[in-house]
């Protein structure tokens, strides 16, 4: 699945706050984006989808986070909770994409996700066939409709943002790895 598309995933996981606690909506959005776009940093150095991607301790991390801002509501432990939900929710769903091969729409590799105290790989389900295929533009969109919709500010323009640049992404994807083999190789 592509970046954008967990990030849009972390503003509706925090979509709820806007009724239950509208003060904590914004920052809760802002933590949910950034925690669906963390983990693929490692996409510029080390194994991707390994070196940043924790299914096992993000959700551990999670949990206790989410019950810290149960007991004590803050900007702080909301954010905080937005954050580990949203990056673990990138990482388990990182199973339903394609494989980490060159041109995943060709389906030669299974590496899921990396689950480190299990020490191996979670098969790549294909529901999304690869990041950047229509359908994943259509999961992009599906959830940047509570971003959208429900903030506005800062939140709603990283949507319009991120959306955009799924877009664009989604017109070159096949055309990307002649060009990474032909100028970053
Ligand atoms: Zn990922």
């Amino acid at each position: 699945m592509m970046n954008t598309t967990h990030a849009a995933m972390g503003v509706t996981l925090a979509a709820p706050l806007t009724a239950l606690a509208p003060e904590f909506a914004p920052i809760g959005a802002l933590a949910g984006f950034l925690g669906g776009a963390f983990p693929d940093l490692d996409l510029l150095s080390g194994q991707h989808r390994q070196t940043l991607h924790f299914p096992a301790y993000y959700s551990a991390a999670a949990i206790a986070a989410v019950t810290a801002a149960l007991l004590a509501p803050g900007l702080g432990t909301v954010g905080v909770a937005l954050f580990f939900v949203s990056a673990a929710v990138h990482c388990i769903s990182d199973a339903a994409g394609g494989g980490l091969e060159l041109r995943p729409w060709k389906a030669t590799d299974d590496r899921g996700v990396y689950v480190h105290p299990a020490g191996h790989w979670v098969r790549a389900r294909r529901w999304i066939r690869y990041d950047g295929a229509p359908e994943d533009l259509l999961l992009a969109s599906a959830f940047s409709l509570p971003g959208l919709v429900l903030f506005d500010g800062v939140v709603r323009q990283l949507t319009i943002g991120a959306l955009a640049v799924s877009v664009v992404y989604v017109a070159v994807r096949k055309r990307l790895p002649d060009l990474e083999t032909r100028y970053l190789r």
